[in-house]
């Protein structure tokens, strides 16, 4: 029997030393070894004559020893040099300190030689390549894995390894996959995958078995996070809001009537609420959407229904501002709501504290400071985390455990594919509020180069001239000698003194004391500041109607979501607004992105692009919402899959919610094995 579990040391070739090394790399068991997959590949199976090689190029060449080894003595060092020719030219071959292959070549002889060559004006020269002799495939004809590595432990090393590791396991492995889909998605055999994911004999090998590890990662992932989700609908007895409670009460209260999409939203939310099930929701929706006021709606629900309420929101300033809209449209109703972020005075926070214990306060608004150990509820009925994808699923899980399963709702800004939020929320509920409210102008947006600046300033200065206030937003705090972009301080120093000098310019970056940054953000907010120089920390939320345009330098070092959140800061009043791109990024990505900007503002759309741009990278911060790590697939590279195997995923849980049945007995044990441990945290 395979014993997967097997300590690697047990392995051939593994001495006490390598297991140390082995295990730098989180290789501790022989399973380890095997799903420790190259990085990529390379092919030293393809030769290439030698007049055709490019300066700087790793290649395979197949030539004649024209002379012997000569040996060069030169201090501490000694050159072994070989003269090699094929028919196209002729190549100098040279080793450093490797005495052993004085008598190894025979002129006339053929050999292979990989390596890198140097082709200055057609002289070629190969420095310290690997070899074969003619008709030996040892280190060249073939192609060969390059893995992650640790100090001291080389290719060779590990390759041999997990050669070695390979073999052991061939044949022997089990399938994890049931017949019926590998037969559908005409899958490779799980033996074969592994063999040629490290060993492939040819590029179509390779892209087979990547093809299947990648379904079999995914569709674990998938299947876990929908099997806890349905999970979850069985077990957590949740609290049952009063159903006499209406939401029509306060909607009737609003100055505006919401949208086609809030009432969907809020129906949702209210069956959720009513049933005696915990509610976990995700409510996506694009910046200025109008999720807030969903929220107070159903802090009200609950509040009435007797629960207290607890909204967590990723900074103080927004925490703030969710304050006074809460105070604003619920303090009519008699409803509490008190502020907990750090700045709060150790005095007036246990204050605080004492009435949130007694049920004296309904709404507890903050930061980070509501996960403390001693923020305790009397009963908390409902959670509301403003997400902007700053909370991970730990923090999201602490502020629930305060309450006895709390119905959740998570909002996020961040449109996010619906792809991709089955797995980053894999475990939630999903609304999306996929509407403005009526009568939101379009933010007119320009990419710009350096040329355009006095435009703009005088532009600038026309809108502050009619009333308004200007956002510039830097990518840095402070200027850094390495970097060529703007940075927060010395700008100010620069349109204090010279640019805007008449006018009153201040500035905000997360580096500043809270009480400083919220005095300047009020300022901002009463109109007494004209512009607002500042990093990204006004990106979340942050509502001033009367600002209408915004200019963001270095424009190409923000992410689209970034760049989208931040635009949005705009055009949140009556005022026609603008968004001006400065960039020096002359890629063509670059201009691409900027275009996408220029010509949408869709947040939905913008994300898809920004995937389609990007790629790949931890973007959406997959680790921080708690996502296993993925050995092989990549949620970005792998989107089109991933849509196939959501489909396939859901079809099988619908079927089979526990995976009990005996077409499915494999997959339960696959996502036993891999996941579940690891999502439930
Ligand atoms: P989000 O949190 O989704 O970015 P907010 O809840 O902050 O958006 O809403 C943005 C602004 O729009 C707020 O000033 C809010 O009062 C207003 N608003 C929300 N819903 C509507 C609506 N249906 N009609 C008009 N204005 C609305
Ligand atoms: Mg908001």
């Amino acid at each position: 029997m395979l014993d997967l579990n097997k300590e690697v040391q047990f392995v051939k070739g593994v001495g006490p030393n390598r297991v140390k090394l082995l295990n730098k790399l989180n290789i501790f068991t022989l399973k380890d070894l095997i799903t420790y997959f190259p990085r990529n590949h390379e092919d030293r199976s393809i030769a290439k004559k030698i007049a055709d090689c490019e300066d700087g190029e790793t290649v395979l060449i197949k030539a004649t020893a024209l002379t012997k080894i000569t040996e060069i003595r030169a201090r501490r060092l000694t050159i072994y040099r070989l003269v090699v020719s094929d028919d196209s030219s002729s190549c100098v071959i040279t080793w450093y300190n490797q005495k052993y292959l004085k008598d190894k070549f025979k002129v006339g002889e053929n050999y292979t030689f990989f390596g890198k060559i140097e082709n200055k004006g057609g002289t070629f020269e190969m420095k310290s390549p690997v070899f074969d002799e003619d008709g030996v495939d040892k280190n060249t004809g073939k192609i060969v894995p390059i893995y992650p590595l640790t100090y001291n432990l080389s290719q060779n090393v590990l390759r041999k390894i997990i050669e070695a590791g390979i073999n052991e396991v061939y044949g022997n492995l089990e399938e994890n996959l049931p017949e019926y889909i590998i037969d559908k998605y005409k899958l490779i055999d799980i033996n074969d995958a592994y063999k040629y994911i490290h060993f492939p004999a040819s590029n179509s090998d390779f892209i087979k078995a990547k093809n299947r590890l990648v379904f079999e990662e995914l569709l674990a992932l998938q299947l876990a996070l929908f099997r806890l989700k349905e999970g979850q609908k069985f077990d957590a007895k949740g609290i049952k809001f009063d159903a006499n409670v209406k939401m029509q009460d306060v909607i009737d209260t609003l100055p505006f009537t919401l949208t086609n999409a809030q009432k969907r939203v809020l129906d949702e939310i209210n069956t959720d609420m009513e049933k005696d099930t915990a509610m976990n929701r995700l409510l996506q929706g694009d910046v200025g959407s109008g999720k807030t006021v969903v929220s107070i709606i159903a802090a009200y629900k609950a509040v009435r229904s007797g629960y207290q309420v607890a909204i967590m929101a990723p900074t103080a300033i927004l925490a703030d501002q969710h304050l006074k809209n809460f105070k604003k449209m619920l303090g009519n109703f008699g409803i509490t709501c008190e502020l907990l972020v750090s700045s709060v005075t150790k005095k007036n926070k246990e204050i605080i504290l004492d009435k949130l214990k007694n049920g004296e306060i309904d709404i507890l608004i903050g930061t980070h400071a509501l996960l403390e150990e001693n923020v305790v509820f009397k009963n908390l009925g409902l959670v509301v985390t403003d997400e902007q994808h700053r909370f991970g699923v730990k923090q999201r899980a602490t502020i629930v455990a305060k309450g006895n399963n709390p119905d959740v709702i998570v909002m996020s800004a961040t449109p996010i594919p619906r792809t991709l939020a089955l797995i980053l929320y894999g475990d939630l509920d999903i609304s999306i509020i996929d509407e403005l409210p009526p009568n939101r102008k379009k933010i007119e947006t320009y990419a710009v180069g350096k040329d355009m600046e006095d435009r703009i300033t005088a532009f600038v200065k026309k809108l502050i001239g009619e009333g308004r206030q200007a956002y510039i937003v830097c990518p840095l705090v402070e200027d850094s000698d390495d970097l060529d972009l703007k940075s927060v301080t010395a700008l100010a120093e620069k349109y204090k003194t010279e640019v805007y000098s008449e006018y009153r310019v201040e500035y905000l970056h997360g580096k500043m004391k809270a009480k400083e940054k919220d005095d300047i953000m009020s300022k901002f907010k009463d109109g007494d500041i004209d512009i607002l120089i500042s990093t990204t920390v006004i990106e979340v939320g942050v509502d001033v109607p009367n600002a209408s345009i915004m200019i963001i330098e270095n424009a190409e070092r923000f992410g689209l979501a970034q760049l989208h959140q931040l635009r949005g800061r705009v055009g949140r009043g009556e005022y026609k607004s603008y968004c001006i791109l400065k960039n020096n990024g002359h890629s063509k990505v670059c201009k691409e992105r900027m275009k996408v900007m220029c010509q949408t503002n869709d947040g939905f759309v913008i994300s898809e692009k920004d995937l389609e741009l990007r790629g790949s990278g931890d973007f959406f911060g997959t680790a921080q919402h708690g996502v296993p790590e993925l050995k092989i697939a990549n949620l970005f590279e792998n989107i089109s899959e991933l849509k196939e195997i959501q489909v396939l995923a859901s079809k099988i849980i619908e079927d089979d919610p526990s995976l009990e049945q005996e077409k499915n007995y494999r997959l339960r044990k696959l996502i036993d094995e891999k996941f579940t441990s690891r999502i439930e945290i």
